[in-house]
Formats: structure tokens, sequence, C-alpha cells
């Protein structure tokens, strides 16, 4: 028996196009380039780690040099010398250059002045160069001076998980390829049959949380299931995977989100306790709660969208979501992912996770708590009495409005229903005084009508006559609109609610 052990991800990795685990349309392009003959000089493979760059690198090494035919094939043999010294990364004319530790001219110049020689045993030169991105200004210079004008034995293949970083003059010459995110699915059927081959148990939901904490890598996802199968002896299930991940079941995930929304903020924060004591990872917990969140927002009885019984949850699991659903709206979930997905950073750079994550409950619970907008103004409409409902005014019953402030002026005029008079009293009027039946005032609108139709107002219905003073020049005094502007501004709770709002601005107020 070989007593060294290889990581899965080594022996596994794929040694033909056929093999190469979920770049489908990267696969059909370049074998079909192959086939036809169209080679390129220099190609770039860009992607997150462990999708495969370096890999597509080599099998298109192989691909170019294999000499089980005439030319360059699509499926290179495997077996030929070429194909073997290759895959073992020893071949004399496939250099394979770590551009993290090759980052100066000197180095570069030196690599490139071999390119001007023939290849010693195979068709091409090969020149991988891993993390492109990280060689340096004059490094990328001098390569640019090759690939301007390369020899025709020559080919570049660049790989890179930061294009960005790779400059224009560079990616201009080369045929760029992006490795995909491995979807979940693939990565499933990859590790099931790898752990047949290895002969070891991995269930089903085991294998589902290995899939997607590898988060579309095929080596991140490898070398979770080579850590889970050296702990578990080889009998690989999903407590054992939680466990490794550190991450709280699913339920207990439910569980906590269904306490969250409930308002309980004592709860909330003793069952964050008693899951940190479990030895969760709060940022896990925190990626756990927005999966919950965007779940649960996708189940929302409102949206009507079908195919959710994708999810991750059970059955049961799914049963509650739907039960928390029936008293949380969309908008209370959607508001509480932008909470969630502003605190990731957050909890990243903070040195006490625990302190963030409480911080976070408490955040959520406030403003899962909070009316929204449209629901303010739904509950305006039902509180406020529609002219149909109101019986007719029976002025003899009606108590005879007191007026000692602007205030009171504009809440009699709004119960009477004087709405045109409210409106332009309300605006633009600046009121000196009140006293003994007399009014001080300013008219913004300077309008004489206003106030021959108030006094009749006020005779009318204070039951006592009125003197209105109209002076000529204002004394900078707010009208009533003003006044409640400033009052709501300088409360404390409206403040809360203008934070949640970039740029936010009171436009209008209306009274209940
Ligand atoms: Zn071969």
């Amino acid at each position: 028996m070989d007593n060294t052990y290889t990581v899965l991800a080594r022996k596994y990795r794929s040694q033909d196009f056929k093999s190469l685990i979920g770049q489908d349309v990267l696969v059909k392009t370049l074998t079909t380039a192959i086939n036809t003959g169209r080679i390129a000089h220099a190609y770039i493979f860009t992607g997150i780690r462990g999708t495969g760059k370096t890999s597509t690198a080599r099998i298109l090494a192989k691909a170019l040099n294999c000499t089980a035919g005439d030319g360059p094939t699509a499926n290179p043999c495997g077996v030929c010398e070429n194909c073997r010294a290759i895959a073992a990364g020893q071949h004399i004319d496939v250099l394979e250059i770590d551009a993290a530790s090759h980052t100066g001219v000197d180095n570069m110049r030196e690599i490139l002045d071999a390119t001007q020689y023939r290849p010693t045993n195979g068709r091409y030169k090969v020149y991988i160069i891993d993390e492109v991105h990280m060689l340096s200004a004059s490094a990328f210079n001098a390569l640019l001076k090759t690939l301007e004008e390369p020899p025709a034995h020559v080919i570049f293949i660049l790989a890179t998980t930061d294009i960005r970083k790779v400059p224009v003059t560079i990616l201009s010459r080369c045929q760029r390829f992006d490795l995909v995110r491995v979807p979940v699915d693939t990565l499933k059927k990859h590790f099931a049959w790898i752990a047949e081959q290895e002969k070891v148990e991995l269930s089903d939901t085991a294998n589902e949380l290995l899939a997607r904490a590898a988060d579309g890598s095929v080596r991140d996802g490898l070398s979770l299931l080579d850590q889970a199968i050296a702990q578990t002896g080889g009998h690989v299930d999903e407590a054992a995977v939680m466990d490794m991940l550190k991450r709280a079941d699913r339920g207990v995930v439910v569980d906590f989100m269904q306490t969250l929304l409930s308002g309980n903020v004592a709860s909330a924060l003793a069952k964050a306790d008693e899951i940190y004591t479990n030895g969760a990872d709060l940022s896990m917990l925190l990626t756990d709660m927005m999966e919950w969140t965007h779940w649960a927002t996708r189940m929302h009885p409102t949206l009507r969208i079908s195919g959710t019984q994708n999810t991750p949850y059970t059955a049961d699991q799914r049963e509650r979501i739907n039960e928390i659903n029936k008293h949380v709206t969309l908008n209370t979930l959607s508001r509480i992912w932008q909470v969630m997905v502003a605190a990731v950073p957050e909890m990243q750079a903070s040195t006490n996770q625990k302190q963030c994550f409480d911080m976070l409950v408490v955040r959520l619970m406030h403003i899962a708590d909070m009316p929204s907008v449209p629901e303010i103004l739904k509950q305006q409409k039902t509180e406020t009495p529609t002219p149909v409902s109101t019986p007719a005014v029976d002025t003899t019953k009606v108590e005879k409005p007191t007026i000692k402030t602007a205030t009171d002026l504009a809440d009699a005029l709004q119960s009477a229903r004087e709405m045109m008079m409210y409106s332009y009293f309300t605006k633009n009027i600046e009121v000196s005084e009140i006293a003994n039946n007399t009014i001080c005032y300013f008219d913004r609108g300077n309008d004489n009508d206003f106030q021959q139709r108030l006094v009749l107002w006020l005779n009318n219905n204070t039951g006592a006559k009125w003197v209105l003073k109209k002076i000529e020049t204002s004394h900078q005094n707010q009208t009533v609109n003003e006044q409640t502007k400033s009052e709501t501004v300088a409360d404390p709770m409206v403040a809360d609610a203008m934070s949640l709002f970039e740029n936010a601005e009171i436009v209008g107020i209306s009274k209940q």
C-alpha cells in the first residue's frame, strides 16, 4: 500500500478537457479552436481560486505537445512522454512560473531571453505564468515586448485571480477565458464520485454542505472533503461537517430568526449567547442568517414564486419558515437583509465578533420592529375618518374651538375641513400674537381675500368677534408648517428613521 497520502485535489486533478469540472463553455471553445488549428500565441485564464486555471493551462500544454498524433489535439493521450512529463510538471519546454516569486524585471528578462531558442522535445515552448497580476510594471513591459512579436514556437498561458490588475496592453494581446464558479450541483456530483473512488461514506446532506462551503472552488471543496475524511475516519455525515465548518445547524438558524423577528431582544441575545457557546463561528452564522432571509423572501406568500422546494431546508423547516412569513412583510425581510449585508465587512474587521454580533442583533430587531413607509401611510388612512363616513356636522352640538395659538387655529380649520384655508394658513401665515380675539400676523402670500374669509369663519364658528391685524413687515416668525417640521426633526424617533435612508429629507408632514 502507498504510505504517502496525496491530497484529493492533486490526486483527482483534471487531466483532459473532458474531465474539467464545470467549465463547459471554455472546454467547447478551446477544443474547437485546437481541432480547427486556430491556436493563439497568448491565452489568459481568469477566475477565483480552485476553478481549474492551472489545470486548464497544463491540459492545453499537453494538447499542443502530445505526440500521439501529427499535430496538436484536443484529446491529448496522457501516456506519451510529453503528456506524462507535462502532467508531472517536469517537461523541459513547458515552464511554469509563479509570478508572485518572479515579480522583478530581471527575472522576467531572463525567462523571456530563452524564448528565442526552439523547443527541445515538444512542438511549442509553453510559458505558464500563474498569478500574472503580481508582476511589476517593468516586468509587464518586458513581457509585452515579447507578446508583441512572439516567436512562432512560443505560447504564453497567463492565469490570474485578479484580471483588473493586468494591464490592458497585455490583455489586448491575449485570448481571454473566464473560468466560472463551479455550481453546487456539479461539485456535489464530483465529490460523490470521488467519495466512491476513495471508498468513503459521504451523506448527501454532508456533501451539500461541503459543496456550498466550497463557494464554486473545486480545490477548496476537496480540501474540506480531505479534512472531513481525516476527522471522521471515512464516515462523513452532516453533523461532522457542521462541526468542522463551525456552523450552527439550519434548524438552529430557523429558530434564531424566529426569535429575532418576534421582537424579544432579551431572548434573541440569550439565543445568540447559546449558539456562540456551542462553538458556531459568528461570521458563518451571519452567512446562514442571510441565506435564511434570501429563502424566506423567495418563499414569501406575496411573491408566489414556484420551485421553492429547492431550498436547503428540510420540509419541517420550510413549514416553520412559512409560519414565520405569515407575520413578516417582504419589506421587513428586505430591510434586515440590507442591514446584514452592511454588517459583513464590519464583522470581518471587528476584533470582537461577539460584541459586533450582539449589536447587529439589536439593530436588526429595531429595524424589523419599525413599520415601513407604506405601512405608516396605510395606518393613517385607516385611522383618519373619511368625509363619507362622517355624519353631517351638527353645528349646535360642535364644541366651539378655543384659539390661543397658531396651532390651535390650524387644528380648528382642519377639524372643520376648511382645507383651502388650512393649507394657506399653515403655509403662509406668520402669527406674531393672538390675544383678546385679535390676531397679529404677517402674510407671506399677501392675500386680502384670505383675511376676509378667515375673519368670517372665525366670527361664525367661535362665538366671538375677531379682529385680524395684518402687519407689513415680517417679524421672522415660523409658519405652522415650519414649526411642525422643526419639532418633527427634533423628535428622536424621526431622526432614527431618517438615519435609515441615505440623504433623507422631510418633504411634507401629514397629521393624523
Ligand atoms: Zn500524449
